[in-house]
């Protein structure tokens, strides 16, 4: 069953109200969190509306990064997974054989974990853009483990700041800051400030996603290692490969299939949606990133279940879900009204119609135009070539050699009307006809004899 949800796009981000110095600014959760469990209570229930731009005003970012205080800067943790995977995969993968069945399984374990990612991190946990059964949110809790980018809790969390503030210093992956920034070096380094507000209360009551959290790195290790290492051992005594292959450089893809949403999806591609923020929709994108690769239309509808609306564009992650739905274990799949998606469009065609319209040169406004009675219009006439056409003069002067119908046609109607011989009684001109004829030529006005 598929359910409609009327909303708006959370574009905080963009909002700078101006500063209001009494606003009780600090504390934010603080109150809440006397009043209940910490974690249930919503971290944003005491914000003050000028958030965004109080926040980036009041709270100092850390200084650039020092290189000579390199080893202090460095977020060791991630850098040290992040850099480790690629050697150990490409080292091992040098004196290691592949065999076809630990191939066909890396493939396999690869989209297995990426949709714990893009179905389960992102779309069910991050967006709540479905409903999902209890097994099927342990198994997404297990495969999205298995990619290794950190919990639920934690990845939603900056997630919805992402969203909530793209394109700002509170958003964790800011693309402004650039490609390599946005990509990985938001991981690598401690951040210049922390992300911006996001709740999660709605998570910390799940107990999926709490169990997940309290085991995180138990279950990261067994479904990022240990598992892939130990099928291909079992079924077809590859254990070796298995951890090369399927374990280490199948991680390496998931991670950079991964942040590639956050780097290739706000740079390369169109916005056909709204082009206020820098996410964009491109198939490459999608084919990289098991179809997150329509990121304008997802900033813009971030609960829809899809990140493509036509059935031939690439998204697995949809196709999925959709699956899921069919076998009873998801249910209200949200989906954007299809009349507000169309209205996102169009206001993004008659923007690019506008600036191509401003690029052109268009005749005066008539309003501008002097008032030339007929006894003067005649008077001119016989100084340089006037025609007059529908109540407007015009100096064929520059054109007398270009009219595709001969000179002849425009020189005896000088000094004379030509509305009928224009609109069809010698040749019924074309648009481009009126267009040139009203565009380029100095038009004086006049008044109906
Ligand atoms: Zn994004
Ligand atoms: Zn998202």
């Amino acid at each position: 069953m598929s359910s409609v949800y009327p909303t708006r796009t959370p574009d905080v981000g963009l909002k700078t109200p101006p500063i209001t110095p009494q606003t009780n600014q600090q504390p934010f959760a603080m109150k809440a969190k006397l009043n209940g469990k910490a974690d249930e209570v919503p971290a944003d229930i005491d914000i003050p509306d000028n958030y965004v731009a109080y926040t980036l005003k009041t709270q100092k970012p850390l200084p650039p990064f020092d290189w000579r205080q390199w080893h202090k800067e460095i977020n060791w943790i991630s850098t040290a997974l992040l850099a480790s995977t690629p050697i150990i995969g490409l080292v091992g993968a040098y004196y290691t054989r592949l065999r076809w069945q630990t191939a066909l399984f890396s493939v396999v374990y690869y989209f297995f974990t990426g949709l714990g990612i893009t179905a389960g991190y992102h779309r069910l946990w991050a967006h709540r853009a479905y409903n999902a059964s209890r097994p099927l949110q342990y198994i997404l809790a297990l495969a999205g483990a298995g990619a290794c980018e950190g919990s639920i809790k934690w990845w939603s969390r900056g997630h919805r700041a992402h969203h909530r503030y793209t394109d700002t210093d509170l958003d964790p992956y800011n693309a402004h800051k650039g490609l390599y920034w946005s990509h990985v070096g938001w991981m690598l380094v401690k951040p210049r400030r922390k992300p911006g507000v996001a709740d999660v209360s709605d998570l910390s009551k799940s107990s999926i996603v709490r169990w997940q959290h309290k085991h995180y790195v138990g279950l990261m290790l067994t479904m990022g290692f240990l598992v892939p290492t130990i099928i291909p051992w079992l079924l077809w005594n590859d254990a070796r490969g298995g951890y090369v292959y399927a374990a280490v450089l199948r991680l390496v893809f998931v991670h950079h299939s991964t942040f590639c949403v956050n780097s290739l999806a706000h740079w390369l591609g169109e916005a056909p949606f709204d082009d206020k923020h820098t996410p964009r929709d491109h198939l490459i994108t999608a084919l990289v990133t098991i179809g997150e690769g329509y990121h304008n239309f997802h900033h813009q509808f971030p609960m829809d279940y899809r990140n493509a609306i036509k059935w031939y564009q690439y998204d697995p992650t949809k196709w999925f879900i959709w699956t899921m739905q069919k076998l009873r274990l998801a249910s209200h799949l949200k989906v954007f009204p299809d009349n507000e998606v169309k209205k996102g469009q169009l206001t993004m065609q008659l923007k690019r119609l506008r600036q191509t319209q401003e690029n052109l040169a268009w005749p005066q406004d008539s309003n501008d135009l002097p008032v030339v009675d007929w006894d003067s219009f005649q008077e001119q006439s016989t100084k340089r070539p006037l025609i007059l056409i529908s109540g407007f003069i015009h100096d064929v002067s520059d054109f007398l050699e270009e009219h595709p119908g001969g000179r002849h046609l425009l020189v005896k109607m000088i000094g004379k009307d030509a509305t009928t011989a224009f609109f069809g009684g010698v040749y019924d001109h074309s648009n481009a006809a009126h267009n040139v004829s009203f565009s380029f030529i100095p038009c004086l006005a006049v008044p109906c004899r």
